[in-house]
């Protein structure tokens, strides 16, 4: 029962030309499938830190490669990953010139530290290898320029389920663009970013919103305490409805049952279980 969602993000329809949306199904088809091979002989952990790593690679996305730029003109990234099984989470948080903060999560999975931040977070990918390496792609430098904010790019997010019915979440975000410096995303913590072994959940949309709503940490919880997926979803989400709040989030439970909804339209994403293919319109 190996199956696999991914997400990049929130496109605009007003700002988004036709050849991207297509661009972004065909990105996300791809890595959809190619992720889903990878599960058939990896667990659930390895599969989501390899599919976010290849939407961070992509710079169609707003994470790794194509990450905004904050409003002192430097990139700041954030990244997490959470194992259902051990339910240890491990994060990056305002990481700096790093092409693939998704595997920094993952070699912290062994520290007893498991999140850190900032100056740390990038000191400590040097110590491991990670050589200094910009994100910075011309169009968001462009945009950066023109003061103008780059709506709908969003953060990639993944859940899988592997063979052994083991769930595993990983999220990476280039954050909103134009942000104070220091200012916190929700990708790395438990609103953002969230499974045990009975689901998994991964976010993109207002990091402030979704901190608000408390989401990805709700909707596992009601589905623990005997909600579907449907059902804690729809709670969940008219609970951000009283401050508007903006976001959209793709799930995997431990009966194979995957899901997604946004608050507005329209997160882009896509899913394969080795027979049907799911892919945003
Ligand atoms: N959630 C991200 C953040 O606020 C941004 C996004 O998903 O577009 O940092």
């Amino acid at each position: 029962m190996t199956k696999i969602i991914i997400h990049g993000g929130f496109f605009s329809e007003s700002s988004t030309n036709l050849e991207t949306k297509i661009a972004k199904q065909n990105a996300l088809l791809h890595i959809v499938k190619d992720s889903y091979q990878y599960l058939q002989s990896h667990s659930a952990l390895e599969a989501v830190v390899y599919a976010v790593s290849l939407l961070e690679d992509d710079a169609l996305f707003n994470a790794g490669i194509g990450s905004q730029i904050q409003s002192d003109g430097k990139i700041r990234m954030s990244a997490a990953l959470m194992d259902g099984v051990s339910m240890k989470m491990s994060g990056v948080i305002n990481i700096e010139e790093v092409k693939n903060p998704i595997q920094v999560a993952s070699i912290l999975m062994k520290e007893d530290d498991r999140i850190i931040g900032g100056e740390g977070a990038t000191n400590y990918a040097r110590k491991h290898g990670f050589d200094v390496f910009s994100t910075e792609i011309p169009q968001r430098r462009a945009e950066y320029e023109a003061k103008l904010e780059a709506i709908g790019t969003g953060t990639v997010g993944c859940v899988a389920i592997d063979a052994e019915g083991r769930i595993a979440v990983a999220t990476s975000t280039g954050g909103k663009g134009f942000e104070i410096p220091g200012r916190i995303s929700d990708s790395a913590t438990v609103a953002g970013n969230y499974a045990n072994e009975f689901c998994g959940v991964s976010l993109t949309g207002v990091g402030e919103d979704i901190v608000s709503g408390a989401i990805a940490a709700k909707i596992v919880t009601r589905v623990t305490d005997g909600m579907t997926l449907e059902q804690a979803f729809d709670k969940t989400f008219q609970e951000l409805k009283p401050f508007d709040g903006f976001a959209g989030a793709i799930a995997i439970d431990n009966k194979g049952n995957m899901f997604h909804q946004d608050s507005h339209p329209s997160m882009v994403y896509a899913s394969f279980d080795g027979e049907n293919e799911e892919v945003f319109q």
